[in-house]
């Protein structure tokens, strides 16, 4: 019977996750492979990766005509090395990597990886290539063995263990009655936001891209399981070039490169501490966030 549902718990996702507004990008990125918008070339050749070199050269992009949303940006991430785009809400920050993925193609612009056009290769090979840790993972109705596996087709039982090692959420699993073969979900377990960013990431180690898209929860975590979560993402994004979309300033202070978004267009752009000494609109979002940190800290404490 659950063979029979597992179509319509697909469609059900599908409408909630359209509904959401596209905001979870693993079920839009990962889980649907069909849209309309992007297709590829005759004769696309597969993308290949040598080391996960990206560049956006003077990246154009609107939903709709009318409304530029990125104007013009231009961003080169080493490979290897850790990008952080940070800004206000509606800045853009997600959509450069919904390009990155190809959700959508360039009004002007393009973006390479190891310096070939992602416009101009196959779409399954750009998507293999690139790993993606969403806010809000979607879970299927499924067992948690199932959940992991689905990171990479024909992983073996002793893959999804490894995996879930990485991604330390192996003992929890071993602690429940049933172990990875208990179901989760709406009809099984409901799991907390950080067990279900474990999942994403055993996920992803299964995956093993060069490439790794952080997409940063911005539903509060403990700050004990944030501090968890991070170190275990640190250890996933090790050798490989990673961007992460982040909210909160505090967890990207290590970044290779940290880019201001405003309004579309980059306002800043260097580490940590070139772009506090710079004292712009960086060093603003940092001394209000610890102000607002300071304040939780401070309620918290009465
Ligand atoms: P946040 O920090 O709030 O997540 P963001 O910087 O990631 O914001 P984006 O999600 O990239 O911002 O959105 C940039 C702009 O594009 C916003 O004004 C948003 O309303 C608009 N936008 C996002 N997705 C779509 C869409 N599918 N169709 C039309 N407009 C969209």
């Amino acid at each position: 019977l659950s063979q029979l549902f597992r179509p319509l718990d697909m469609l059900g996702m599908v409408y909630r996750t359209v509904r959401q507004g596209l905001l979870d990008m693993a079920a839009m990125f990962d889980l649907i492979d069909t849209d309309a918008e992007v297709v590829d070339l005759p004769g696309a050749p597969a993308l290949a990766v040598a080391r996960g070199h990206v560049r956006f050269e003077d990246v154009r992009f609107a939903y709709d005509a009318e409304r530029p949303i990125l104007k013009g940006i231009d961003i080169d991430v080493p490979a290897g090395s850790t990008l952080a785009i940070v800004g206000p809400s509606g800045a853009g920050k997600s959509t450069i990597a919904r390009l990155l993925y190809r959700f959508y193609d360039l009004n002007g612009g393009r973006i390479t990886i190891d310096g070939q056009d992602i416009a101009g290769v196959q779409q399954a090979s750009l998507r293999a290539a690139i790993g993606i840790v969403p806010q809000d993972t979607v879970l299927f109705n499924d067992t948690i063995g199932y959940n992991i596996g689905y990171g990479r087709a024909g992983a073996t039982d002793e893959d999804i263990r490894a995996a879930a090692r990485g991604a330390a959420i192996d003992r929890f699993i071993e602690s429940l009655p049933k172990g990875y073969a208990a179901e989760v979900g709406e009809r099984g377990l409901k799991l907390s936001g950080g067990e279900k960013q474990r999942v994403a990431i055993a996920r992803t180690l299964l995956k093993d891209p060069p490439i790794l898209i952080l997409d940063e929860a911005t539903s509060a975590l403990d700050s004990r399981t944030e501090a968890e979560i991070l170190d275990t993402l640190d250890a996933v994004a090790a050798r490989r070039t990673t961007i992460t979309i982040a909210h909160r300033l505090s967890t990207i202070a290590d970044a290779d490169q940290i880019v201001v978004l405003d309004a579309g267009a980059v306002a800043e752009r260097g580490t940590h501490a070139e772009l506090m000494a710079r004292a712009g609109l960086y060093a603003e979002m940092w001394t209000r966030q610890a102000a607002e940190h300071d304040t939780e800290d401070t309620l918290a404490a009465e």
